[in-house]
């Protein structure tokens, strides 16, 4: 029989049976494990016989990243230190890092998520993956590299940057799937196609994480590319890593692993649930979590849920793609705005292409103003685009409902990143 990593549940009644059962073990092992979440509890005035029910999940106190920053270096920290074989961190710009801990069965648990993502993404023990995320104290390249490994297929682990060693390894090891940021994938595409090789690689799939890709990114680079398919992975440091949920070949939404952790979508200023399909800030509580367990922990990331089942026939939930995080909404004479709802609307124009910058002033009549800088696709003559230029405006006015002006700007004009992208420039302060 073929080895799955897919859970073996019949119905979606045998997996909320099962995340209960993995929520009054998490309280319960962070009560006893833990003096934060002790503390926590105690002050919410709740203990683990209180949970009877997924729905008591609502009287658990929440936490956030200042937890994990207040208890540095080993927040959370919910067995004996004796039990931790890895810790990684985030990479925090300013101050303190987010470190976290595990035990081998929360790398084991790790392990086997990532392989759950490659097998939704199709790829086989046949497969030869080259893995262009970094390497490190970050999750990124430990979690491509020890899932692929966990699948059994070949893993070619450059790290990121390095175009020239990239290019080589796809043509000499005729790699077939490419792991990176967006924004990688854009350059190596146009890199590709710039050095004439694309009739000598063997690429099929790419799969993209840590940043939002726009459909008209997405486009461009399978385009150049050739190839057969692209997948978004999600995860953070806090949540183990990468690979705890991926859009399957049907791209409805992005399957995430409900087995692992129960995920909610909150208003972020209220913390109630929002409604069926509106945005709100993801929070996660992890089942079976063992040296920093998450309870209600608030992402920041911002998505909706998608209540439709997957036509895959999957059973595991799905959000749509990330919007955002809150702490990169920008607010604008009043109004909330997400770089993702930009993405959205320039996609959906024609003539323009992926990539573009957001700039935001205040000016001397005390007023905030929004340009909208966004290349035109290749091929497009960008001193012909009075039309688009107009286009992007009213697009945004009807569907954002705030003013912006736009200026077009010739394909390759705007800079490319072997990171993540920088699209806001905010110069009010
Ligand atoms: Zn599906």
């Amino acid at each position: 029989m073929k080895k799955t990593f897919m859970p073996g549940f019949k119905d979606t009644g045998q997996l909320f049976d099962h995340q209960l059962k993995g929520l009054k073990w998490t309280v319960s092992h962070a009560y006893n494990g833990s003096s934060f979440y002790r503390k926590q509890f105690e002050e919410a005035g709740v203990t683990p016989l209180d949970i009877k029910s997924l729905d008591d999940i609502s009287a658990l106190p929440f936490t956030t990243g200042k937890d994990l920053k207040d208890g540095y270096p080993l927040p959370l920290l919910s067995v004996s230190e004796k039990d931790v074989v890895r810790i990684h961190a985030s990479s925090g710009t300013t101050g303190k890092r987010k470190v976290l801990a595990y035990t081998a069965k929360d790398l084991d648990v790790w392990c086997d998520m990532f392989a759950r993502c490659y097998e939704m993404a199709g790829v086989t023990g046949n497969d030869r993956v080259q893995i262009a995320v970094g390497y490190g104290v970050w999750t990124a390249g430990m979690g491509f590299q020890l899932g692929c490994e966990r699948l059994g297929a070949m893993a070619v682990p450059v790290g990121p940057g390095n175009i020239d060693m990239q290019c080589q390894f796809l043509v000499d090891i005729q790699s077939t799937v490419f792991c990176c940021t967006a924004s990688m994938a854009l350059l190596m595409a146009e890199e590709i196609n710039k050095r004439g090789i694309s009739d000598k690689i063997n690429l099929k799939k790419m799969i993209l994480g840590s940043e939002r890709s726009s459909s008209a990114m997405r486009a461009r680079i399978k385009e150049l590319m050739g190839l057969e398919d692209m997948f978004d992975i999600t995860g953070m440091t806090e949540l183990y890593g990468p690979g705890t949920g991926l859009d399957c070949p049907m791209h409805e939404g992005i399957h995430y692993w409900a087995d692992k952790f129960i995920l909610e979508i909150l208003d972020p200023e209220t913390l109630e649930p929002v409604e069926d399909g509106e945005v709100g800030e993801m929070v996660v509580t992890t089942l079976c979590k063992e040296a920093a367990p998450l309870i209600r922990y608030r992402t920041r990331d911002l998505t909706r849920k998608i209540t439709k089942p997957c036509s895959c026939g999957n059973i595991l939930f799905m959000h749509d793609k990330i919007m955002g995080r809150s702490d990169d909404m920008i607010i604008l004479r009043g109004v909330n705005i997400y770089p993702g709802q930009i993405d959205e609307v320039l996609s959906s124009i024609p003539e323009v292409g992926s990539e573009y910058q957001i700039h935001l002033e205040r000016k001397d009549d005390g007023k905030d103003y929004m340009t909208i800088k966004a290349e035109v696709k290749q091929g497009v003559d960008p001193d012909n685009t009075a039309d688009t230029r107009d286009k992007i405006r009213k697009t945004i006015q009807s569907k954002i409902m705030v003013s912006c002006d736009a200026s077009i700007l010739g394909y390759g004009e705007l800079p490319r990143y072997a990171g993540k992208a920088r699209r806001i420039f905010d110069n009010r302060s």
